[in-house]
C-alpha cells in the first residue's frame, strides 16, 4: 500500500521534503502539501524581496514537485483550524509538521507599543501582500526610519524604503505597499547593531547593493570600523566578515554623499526605548561595547529622531495544536526531525528561523529518509478521508490549478517588466476562480 504523507505548509521546507520523498526508494508515496494560504511557497513569496526576483525562481522547481502525479496541493486549508492535527495523524502515515516562524519576536523595551512601530516579520509581509497584514496599514508620514538589526532582512527593509519606483519597475511589490512607499517622505533609514560590523549578519551581495542605489547614499562613521576581522573565525565566515569589513570601509571613504536619502549603519548600539506619545517619535539607544563577542552597556544614550521604527530581531514560531512545543526555543522539539510516531518536522518550526532557502535541504532530505525508515509501507487511507472530510466541513479548497489560474491573472495584470500583480486578499483569489 503507498504511504501517505501530508505535508503541512508549502514553503522551502515542506517543498524539498516532498522532493527528498519522491526521490526516495521504497513504497510508492502520496504526498498531499496542505497550506492555510491559497497561494503556495511561503516566504518565498511574503518574505524574500519584491526587487529580488531572482531568489524567487526557486518556486519553479517547486512547481515542479507539485505538478508530480503523486502529489496534491490544499491550499486554503488552515491546520489547527478547518482540520486539526489529530485528524491529520489518524488519516496519514505520516505528517511533516513545515508551518515556518511567522511572528516577531518583542524588543521588550518601553514604547514598543506605539504607533509606528512594526516586527519586520508584520512589516514585510504587509509590503509583500501577505493577506494576513492587509491591516496593518502603517503610517509612513515620516522623514526618518529605524530598522533593528544588521542581517539581510534590515538590508531588505531599507532597500526596499528608499528605492525609487524606477528601481522597483522589475519588483512585485503590490499595489498598496507602492503607493504608500512612494508616498512617503522619508530621507533617512537607520540600521542599528547592537554589536560590531564583524558581528554583523547581512551578506555580502546585499551589503553591497546599498552603494549602488540611484538617490540613496550609504553612511557609515570610520570610527566604528576596526582595521581587520580579527582571529577566532573559521576560513569560510573569515571570508564573508573580510569582504563585509571592506564594503564598510569602502562607503565610510566615500563620505556622506550628495543624493537625497542616506541609509546610516549605525553599529554598537541597543535600543533602551521607543520615544513619543501614542505615535513614534524617536529612539533612544545606548552605546555598547564588545565584552568576549557580546554587547555590554556603557552608560553613555543618545536619541534618533523617527517616526516608524521596524525591529528586525528574529522570528519566532507557535505551537500547533496537537504538536509538543518549547516555548523557550520556539520550535517543535524533535531528534533530527522526529517528533512523535509519525509526526515530523522540518526547517524554520524543526530548527529555529535561520538561514537562507537551501538551508531547509538537508531537514527535508532527513525527514524523507526518516519516514522511509520509520514506516516501510503505508497502512492509512489519506488523501480521500481528507477530501472528504473538508467536504463535509465545506471547505473552500485552493488545488494547484486553481493556483496556476490566479498565477496567471497575476502575471497578466502586471506592467513589464514587473513579474506580476499581486493579489492580496483571498477573495480577491476566489474572483478569478469564480470568474
Ligand atoms: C523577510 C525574509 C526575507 C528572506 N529572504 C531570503 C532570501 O532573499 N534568500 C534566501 O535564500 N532566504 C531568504 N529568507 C529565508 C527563507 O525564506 C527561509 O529560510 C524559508 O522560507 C523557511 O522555510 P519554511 O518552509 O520553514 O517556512 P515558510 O517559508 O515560512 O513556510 C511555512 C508555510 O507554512 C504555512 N503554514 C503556517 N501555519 C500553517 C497551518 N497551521 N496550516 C497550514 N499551513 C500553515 C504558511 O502559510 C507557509 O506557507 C528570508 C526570510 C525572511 C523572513
Amino acid at each position: 500500500m503507498s504511504l501517505n504523507v501530508a505535508i503541512v505548509g508549502s514553503g522551502p521546507a515542506g517543498f524539498y521534503t516532498a522532493e527528498a520523498l519522491l526521490k526516495g526508494e521504497g513504497a510508492e508515496v502520496r504526498i498531499d502539501i496542505i497550506d492555510r494560504l491559497a497561494a503556495p511557497f511561503g516566504l518565498i513569496r511574503a518574505g524574500v524581496a519584491p526587487d529580488h526576483q531572482t531568489t524567487k525562481r526557486v518556486a519553479e522547481a517547486f512547481e515542479r514537485t507539485a505538478l508530480r502525479d503523486e502529489v496534491r496541493y490544499f491550499g486554503n486549508v488552515e491546520v489547527g483550524g478547518k482540520v486539526s492535527l489529530d485528524e491529520l495523524r489518524e488519516i496519514y502515515d505520516a505528517v511533516v509538521l513545515a508551518v515556518g516562524a511567522p511572528f516577531d519576536h518583542a524588543m521588550n523595551i518601553p514604547g514598543e507599543d506605539k504607533r509606528g512601530v512594526y516586527g519586520s516579520a508584520a512589516f514585510v509581509g504587509w509590503y509583500n501582500g501577505h493577506p494576513d497584514l492587509m491591516s496593518l496599514d502603517p503610517d509612513l508620514d515620516t522623514e526618518a526610519v529605524a530598522v533593528i538589526g544588521v542581517g539581510n532582512v534590515a538590508i531588505d527593509v531599507a532597500r526596499v524604503l528608499v528605492k525609487t519606483p524606477q528601481e522597483m519597475t522589475s519588483a512585485d511589490l503590490p499595489d498598496h505597499a507602492a503607493r504608500a512607499i512612494q508616498a512617503a517622505p522619508i530621507t533617512d533609514v537607520y540600521v542599528i547593531g547592537r554589536r560590531g560590523p564583524v558581528e554583523a549578519k547581512f551578506t555580502n551581495v546585499e551589503l553591497r547593493e546599498m552603494g549602488k542605489l540611484e538617490t540613496c547614499d550609504p553612511v557609515v562613521d570610520p570610527a566604528q570600523l576596526p582595521d581587520t576581522i580579527g582571529d577566532g573565525l573559521d576560513d569560510r565566515d573569515a571570508r564573508l566578515k573580510a569582504r563585509n569589513l571592506e564594503t564598510l570601509h569602502e562607503f565610510a571613504e566615500r563620505g556622506p554623499g550628495q543624493k537625497a536619502k542616506r541609509v546610516h549603519f549605525v553599529f554598537y548600539a541597543s535600543p533602551v526605548e521607543v520615544l513619543g506619545g501614542d505615535r513614534v517619535e524617536g529612539l533612544r539607544l545606548e552605546r555598547t561595547r564588545l565584552e568576549d563577542g557580546r554587547a555590554v552597556g556603557t552608560g553613555d544614550y543618545f536619541e534618533i529622531d523617527c517616526g516608524l521604527v521596524v525591529p528586525s530581531i528574529g522570528y519566532r514560531s507557535v505551537a500547533v495544536e496537537g504538536a509538543p512545543f518549547d516555548e523557550r526555543a520556539c520550535i517543535v522539539p524533535n531528534d533530527d526531525g522526529r517528533v512523535a510516531e509519525g509526526l515530523y518536522a522540518v526547517g524554520w518550526i524543526k530548527r529555529g528561523p535561520s538561514g537562507v532557502i537551501a538551508s531547509n535541504r538537508p531537514d527535508g532530505v532527513a525527514v524523507a529518509a526518516h519516514i522511509r525508515a520509520d514506516l516501510g509501507a503505508g497502512a492509512k487511507p489519506g488523501r480521500e478521508a481528507l477530501e472528504k472530510l473538508l467536504a463535509e466541513r465545506q471547505v473552500r479548497v485552493v488545488s494547484y490549478a486553481d493556483w496556476q489560474k490566479i498565477d496567471a491573472a497575476e502575471v497578466a495584470a502586471a506592467t513589464p517588466p514587473a513579474p506580476r500583480r499581486k493579489f492580496v486578499t483571498l477573495k480577491d483569489m476566489l474572483a478569478v476562480l469564480d470568474g
